[in-house]
């Protein structure tokens, strides 16, 4: 009897073209996208078998090319997806690695849990949260994602399936978190969620008038507080620099909780279908007009104003009001035009931040090449190998990519990423296109990076997996 061998990839995975959320990068990559563990072993090996190296995908939801691969084969694990265990006694939950955010809290929320740690949108894969080790705006509190990851399945390149946690493999466990799949695909995760006492949030936003302002309202309220996020307008200059909103946010205890159980419902959480009466799906294009210099310094002033008259005033949101904010708008990254847009993400630590984010907003308006978007962080260092986190500080730029500026706003990010350098910050691959190599080792040592390697040797020696 003879085995016949399924096609090769060049049929069964045809060329797509694929996109980081940021849209300035793009690549035409082979794609596949596997149901279940045995389809998706069975498509890495025929990649090791035809020579292809192979790049895991889940939403596509990271800014810069992590999950893109033009010579090689991406693999999207977005199909498998199901919720093999769901305890609401202990807050356990294990799933696939497809299983998104939005299908996380949708499934546990009416049992009054909550993921612990969530990114600013709910579209990312449990996969991609583990392989980005993502943080929220609650990091300096609950540390990142991984912290949160009792365990999880690791499926090599050889065929094994690798059980990891603190106890079994506790290295390829802390590595892999955060190891941007270049170590095996994340079959599995086993993550503890965290129970709620109320549906809803108490909100306090504070205006602040510049960053040494907003440093020190975060200072203050970080001892007691659950959440803190800080919008700042990176067009404002002079004493002003750096101004913008900070917003608070705490969980309600049941006493304070006037909803008690409708508040756990899932329409409870929904987001609004319109806004200010205008249909989501449309804003976007409201948005496009505005998007030069002039147009977003006007914005933004209009909402540093707004911010100014609402100091203070505390409201109650949703979990999911408050999480996904950056869902509101659908397509909104489209409002970038063609040339789309790059995030860019320093953490600088606590004694160095105030200055180097000063300086860093300074030089990109110097350039003519604000960011449109700045939002600030708190953080706290964790046990993960290549973890971005550190005792310090965060800010997320959004920089507009043109043609006729691409070259320039790369030569800009060059001098910024040495600013952070020399601060002692890093940088965090899921916001990432423009980092150089030694960049990086610079700033994360060359140690670290060493013992990972030391790890991937083990587990794909062939070098199949890329990021
Ligand atoms: C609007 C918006 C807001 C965001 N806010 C935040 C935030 O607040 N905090 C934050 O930390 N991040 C944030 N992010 C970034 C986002 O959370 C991360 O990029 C996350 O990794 C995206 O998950 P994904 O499923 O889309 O994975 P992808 O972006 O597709 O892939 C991410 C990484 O995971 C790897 N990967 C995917 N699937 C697997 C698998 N099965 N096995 C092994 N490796 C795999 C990929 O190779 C890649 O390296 C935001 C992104 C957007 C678009």
């Amino acid at each position: 009897m003879t085995t016949r061998l399924p096609p090769p990839l060049r049929i069964r995975a045809p060329r797509q073209v694929l996109d980081g959320f940021g849209r300035s990068v793009l690549a035409s990559c082979r794609y596949s996208r596997p149901r279940t563990v045995d389809e998706l072993q069975d498509v890495v090996s025929a990649a090791r078998r035809e020579g292809l190296t192979v790049t895991f995908r889940g939403s596509g939801r990271s800014y810069g090319d992590a999950s893109l691969n033009a010579s090689g084969l991406v693999v999207d694990t977005t199909g498998i997806d199901q919720v093999e265990r769901w305890e609401p006694a202990t807050g356990i939950i294990e799933a696939g690695p497809g299983l998104t955010i939005e299908g996380l809290w949708r499934r546990t929320i009416e049992d009054r849990y909550w993921p612990a740690v969530v990114p600013g949108t709910m579209r990312p894969t449990m996969a991609g949260c583990v392989s980005m080790n993502i943080h929220g705006k609650n990091n300096f509190r609950a540390g990142p994602f991984g912290d949160h990851v009792l365990g999880l399945e690791l499926l090599t390149p050889a065929g094994e399936r690798l059980w990891c946690d603190r106890e079994q493999n506790p290295d390829v466990f802390h590595a892999a978190i955060g190891g941007l799949g270049m170590l095996g695909a994340v079959t599995r995760v086993k993550l503890k969620l965290k129970k709620m006492q109320s549906g809803q949030m108490r909100i306090l936003p504070l205006a602040a008038s510049n960053l040494d302002e907003m440093f020190a309202q975060f200072r203050e309220h970080l001892p007691t507080a659950d959440y803190l996020v800080g919008w700042v307008d990176c067009l404002s200059t002079g004493r002003g620099i750096g101004r913008g909103e900070i917003h608070r946010a705490d969980y309600l205890t049941a006493e304070e909780d006037t909803l008690g159980q409708d508040g756990f419902h899932v329409e409870s959480q929904g987001l609004p279908s319109t806004i200010m009466g205008v249909s989501k799906g449309v804003l976007w294009r409201f948005m496009q007009p505005m998007l030069h210099n002039p147009g977003v310094r006007f914005v933004n002033t209009a909402k540093y104003v707004m911010s100014r008259l609402g100091h203070g005033r505390t409201y109650l949101q949703s979990h999911v009001g408050f999480a996904f904010l950056l869902d509101y708008v659908p397509n909104w990254r489209l409002a970038y035009g063609d040339g789309g847009f790059i995030q860019y993400q320093i953490f600088v630590p606590d004694s160095t931040a105030l200055e180097c984010m000063k300086t860093v907003l300074r030089t990109a308006q110097e350039a003519g090449l604000p960011s449109y978007l700045g939002v600030l962080k708190r953080h706290r260092p964790d046990a993960f190998l290549l973890s971005h986190a550190l005792d310090g500080w965060s800010m997320a730029m959004d920089f507009r990519v043109t043609a006729a500026n691409r070259e320039r706003l790369w030569k800009l990010t060059e001098r910024m990423t040495q600013i952070v350098v020399e601060a002692g910050g890093r940088f965090y691959f899921a916001k990432d296109a423009v980092l150089r190599p030694a960049d990086v080792i610079r700033a994360y040592g060359a140690e670290r990076f060493e013992t990972f390697a030391a790890i991937k040797q083990r587990l794909d020696p062939e070098n199949v997996l890329q990021s």
